[in-house]
Formats: C-alpha cells, sequence, structure tokens
C-alpha cells in the first residue's frame, strides 16, 4: 500500500509534492507549481509496539537529491528502498551514508547493524559516518564485533565484498552545529528523555527550509526555540485525552517523564508555530488516528498532520 508518493522529479533533487491523502496546508499551496530543494521523508514513524504498518522510528531529510538520515528503527533499509521506488532520490543504498542518531533507545537503533550491513552488501563502498550521543562508538563497535564473522567471510570469500563499505565513522557529538556542507547545516539540540543522560533533537537548515526533529522528548522550550516559524517540525506525541487509556499509573509516570501529550505538543506548537507540525512516533494509547488529530486541534489551530511511514513533507 503507498499512502502516496512523489509523483514528479522535475530534475536531480528538485521535487514537487502530490500528497493526495494529506494535503498541502494553505500557506504551502503554492508547492504544486514551485519545485522544492528540501523534502522530509519518513521512512518509519512507529514506536516499539511491532506494528506491521509502522517501521521503527526513521526519518530522511533530503536535500538537492542527498539523504541525511535520523535515526536508525527497524526497517529502515526497506523503507529506504520503499520511498526509491516511489521515486524519492538520494535513498539508493550507495547513498546512505549520513545518519544522525538522536538517541540510543532500542525502538531507534535496532535498524543500526541494518544500515551498516545491508548497504555495505549491496555495494556500498562509502563509510557510514554517524553523528550521535556518547555510546554511539560504543554501540558501534560492539555491533561490528558481533558481525566479524560475516564481515571475514563477505571479504575474505567468494562474495568478494569490498572492504570500506561496512566502516562506521562515528562522532559523539554535543550540543550546537554538528554537521555542515553545501546543502545543509545540521544542529544537535539537546532534548529531555527521561532517564536518558543524554538525547537529541535536530535542526535542518536548508536552502530552502527549516525542519525541526524532535526526536524523543518530554515538553521542552528548546523545541520553541529552535522551530520558531519552521517550515516542518516533526514532533513525537501520546494521546492524552479523555478516550485515550493508559495501562497503568506506572506507565502514566513514564510517559510524562519520556514523551510528550498531545496537549503539551499543542502548547508547544502554539508558540514554535511551525508551518506545518507533523505527528511520528505517535502512541495512541487506544485512541483513533482522527481522535489523536482532534486532541491537539482542540488546542492548536495550525496545520497538523499524522505521519504514515513513506509520507513526504
Ligand atoms: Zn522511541
Ligand atoms: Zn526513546
Amino acid at each position: 500500500m503507498k499512502r502516496l508518493m512523489l509523483s514528479l522529479v522535475l530534475s536531480a533533487g528538485f521535487l514537487l509534492r502530490a500528497n493526495a491523502q494529506h494535503p498541502a496546508p494553505a500557506q504551502e499551496s503554492n508547492s504544486a507549481t514551485t519545485p522544492r530543494i528540501s523534502e522530509v521523508v519518513v521512512l518509519g514513524s512507529g514506536t516499539p509496539n511491532a506494528d506491521p504498518d509502522r517501521s521503527g522510528p526513521a526519518v530522511a531529510v533530503i536535500v538537492n537529491g542527498h539523504s541525511y538520515l535520523v535515526d536508525c528503527g527497524p526497517g529502515i533499509v526497506r523503507r529506504a528502498a520503499a520511498a526509491r521506488r516511489d521515486g524519492v532520490p538520494g535513498l539508493a543504498m550507495k547513498d546512505l551514508t549520513t545518519l544522525f542518531i538522536t538517541h540510543l533507545h532500542s525502538d531507534h537503533t535496532l535498524g543500526y547493524p541494518d544500515l551498516i550491513f545491508t548497504p555495505w552488501v549491496l555495494g556500498r563502498t562509502g563509510h557510514l559516518t554517524v553523528y550521535g550521543p556518547g555510546g554511539t562508538a560504543d554501540m558501534t563497535k560492539n555491533i561490528l564485533a558481533a558481525w566479524k564473522k560475516d564481515i571475514s567471510v563477505r571479504t575474505q570469500g567468494l562474495e568478494h565484498a569490498n572492504t570500506t563499505g561496512y566502516l562506521v565513522d562515528t562522532h559523539e557529538i554535543e550540543p550546537g552545529v554538528v554537521y555542515k556542507d553545501e546543502n545543509v547545516t545540521v544542529t544537535a539540540f539537546p532534548v529531555k528523555h527521561g532517564s536518558w543522560d543524554q538525547a537529541f533533537g535536530y535542526r535542518f537548515q536548508t536552502p530552502d527550509r527549516v525542519i525541526v526533529i524532535s526526536g524523543d522528548t518530554s515538553p521542552v522550550d528548546v523545541i520553541v526555540k529552535a522551530c520558531n516559524g519552521c517550515d516542518v517540525l516533526l514532533h513525537e506525541v501520546y494521546a492524552s485525552g479523555p478516550h485515550s487509556e493508559m495501562d497503568s499509573p506506572q506507565w502514566e509516570a513514564y510517559f510524562k517523564a519520556f514523551h510528550t501529550s498531545t496537549t503539551e505538543l499543542a502548547a508547544i506548537a502554539t508558540q514554535a508555530k511551525p508551518k506545518l507540525l507533523v505527528l511520528y512516533h505517535q502512541v495512541f494509547h487506544g485512541v483513533s488516528e482522527g481522535e489523536m488529530l482532534q486532541e491537539i486541534r482542540n488546542h492548536y489551530p495550525g496545520a497538523v498532520v499524522s505521519a504514515h511511514d513513506l509520507d513526504v513533507y
């Protein structure tokens, strides 16, 4: 099932959006005629739940045909292949080389070995370059150690795999500008994710847009500052309205400390004023998607949509 497709590629990296199920908000109504340099592709909109329709959290920011990945939940490589099939540029296996990790929760990193090895097995020769919190280097080292026999068989046996494409250059980052090239400036900002000592959100400044990705966080002012009228704010959320069902007081306490409720997100969006608010990593707690959106709309008048895997904004 394709929820939407990029239907037209004007030239390398210049995209038009065709989003039939989630029409562009009024302020973006010119997008049908104005080529875009950058787009946000939701590769995985999910959570730890093994929802067959929602892969683990992973996002691709595409700028001038280059991809910049944020998080690597389970399913990331196959969803990248699906988005490529839909016409999104920059997601060929050889192009999956730049990754930003928000935090090291397993739902955001179970696709990390997949991203290290699968594109390599399929011919990538470039290293994977990774930016993430403290612990990223250790995780990387341990993944490479866990698959050392595979690496040895593939490089020394009849597969004749190249000897560079599985290598990873890790950068453990602090808040501030963590990456800059001709397409994008990426700024990491610290968010508050319960007992995690480090968790980041990322702000992408591209030639035509500002895109802010929350990662996992309880409500924090830094999102308001990072967005400040940004084009797209992709934010995690859990349902908190009268119809939502929390399993137990313990889980309620967990969600309060680790995540952002619909009412809290509405308050953040009211201050942050994104041109488009995109919900991802949605925890529905028994409510429908429409009810979750209504919980936001009850307190926030701006444009808001609920993301699905392979949606493009
Ligand atoms: Zn998560
Ligand atoms: Zn998390």
